[in-house]
C-alpha cells in the first residue's frame, strides 16, 4: 500500500512528532511505501493566493477556482503546489496527523487544504463524494486532545468528538471522494505519564500494523 502522511506540529519532540514517527517506522516496517509532508519543517505557506500559479486567466481579479480550473489545464499550479497533488494522487491511504486545535486543523495544514485541494484537479465538474475524484483511497486523520475521552462523547461538555470531525471528514475528505478511516485520537497525552504514553504509541503501532484490512466508517450526515 502506498501512504501519504500530512503532519503538522512546530515542535520535533512533541508527542504529535512521536506519532508521525511511530507510523512512517511501523508503516515501512510492514512493507508499505511511505510519502510524508512534515508542513512545519518545509516551511508550508498557508496562505492561498496568486502564488498559487504560474500562469493566470485573468491577474487583474483573482477568482480561485477559477484560476484553479485554468491551472489544471495548463499545468499552471506552482511547483509546491503539484507536489503536494502529486503525493495525494500517488497514494492509497492519505493520514493527517495533528493536534486538535480550536476544535479543528492547526491553521497551517488548514491552509494545505485550501491551496492544495484545487477545483478542476481535486473536485469538481460533478466529480464529489461517491464520484469523487479520489474515490477508492482511503484516509485517517490520526490526532490528539487536550479534553479528556469523556469530554468529547455525546453529552459530554465538548460535544461529541464525531460532529467536531465532521467538517473535516464530509467536508474535506468525503467531499472529494476519500473513504473514511475511524479516526485515531489520543487524548490527553500532556497529562499523561511516561508509561501510558509509551501504551498509546504501541497501540496506535498496532492499529497500522492491520490498517489495510480496515473498513471505512459512516460519518453521518445531517
Ligand atoms: P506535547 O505537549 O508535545 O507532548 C505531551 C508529552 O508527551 C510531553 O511531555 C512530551 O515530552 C511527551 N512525549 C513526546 N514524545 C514522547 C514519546 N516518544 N514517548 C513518551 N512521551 C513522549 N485541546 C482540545 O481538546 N480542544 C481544542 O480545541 C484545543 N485547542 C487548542 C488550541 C491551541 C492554540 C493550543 C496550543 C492547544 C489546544 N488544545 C486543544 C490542546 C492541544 O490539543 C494539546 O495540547 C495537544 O493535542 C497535545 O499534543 P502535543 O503533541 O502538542 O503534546
Amino acid at each position: 500500500m502506498k501512504v501519504f502522511i500530512v503532519y503538522w506540529h512546530p515542535e520535533p519532540r512533541s508527542f504529535n512528532a512521536a506519532m508521525f514517527q511511530t507510523a512512517c517506522e511501523t508503516l515501512e516496517a510492514a512493507g508499505h511505501e511511505v510519502k510524508t509532508s512534515n508542513l512545519y519543517a518545509m516551511g508550508f505557506d498557508p496562505v492561498s493566493g496568486r502564488k498559487n500559479f504560474t500562469t493566470m486567466k485573468d491577474p487583474s481579479y483573482l477568482k480561485l477556482q477559477i484560476e484553479e480550473m485554468n491551472a489544471n489545464e495548463l499545468g499552471g499550479f506552482s511547483d509546491e503546489i503539484e507536489a503536494e497533488i502529486r503525493k495525494i494522487e500517488w497514494c492509497d491511504l492519505m493520514i493527517w496527523q495533528f493536534p486538535l486545535w480550536w476544535f479543528g486543523m492547526p491553521a497551517m495544514l488548514k491552509g494545505w487544504v485550501d491551496r492544495v485541494f484545487a477545483m478542476g484537479r481535486i473536485y469538481g465538474g460533478g466529480r464529489i463524494y461517491g464520484t469523487g475524484v479520489f474515490h477508492g483511497k482511503r484516509a485517517m486523520l490520526s490526532l490528539t486532545t487536550g479534553g479528556s475521552e469523556g469530554g468529547y462523547q455525546k453529552g459530554g461538555f465538548n460535544g461529541d468528538i464525531a460532529g467536531i470531525l465532521r467538517p473535516i471528514h464530509r467536508g474535506m475528505l468525503q467531499f472529494v471522494g476519500f473513504e473514511v478511516l475511524a479516526p485515531h485520537i489520543v487524548h490527553n497525552p500532556v497529562r499523561m505519564v511516561d508509561e501510558q504514553r509509551k501504551q498509546a504509541l504501541e497501540a496506535f503501532a498496532a492499529r497500522l500494523q492491520t490498517i489495510a484490512l480496515e473498513a471505512p466508517m459512516d460519518v453521518g450526515i445531517y
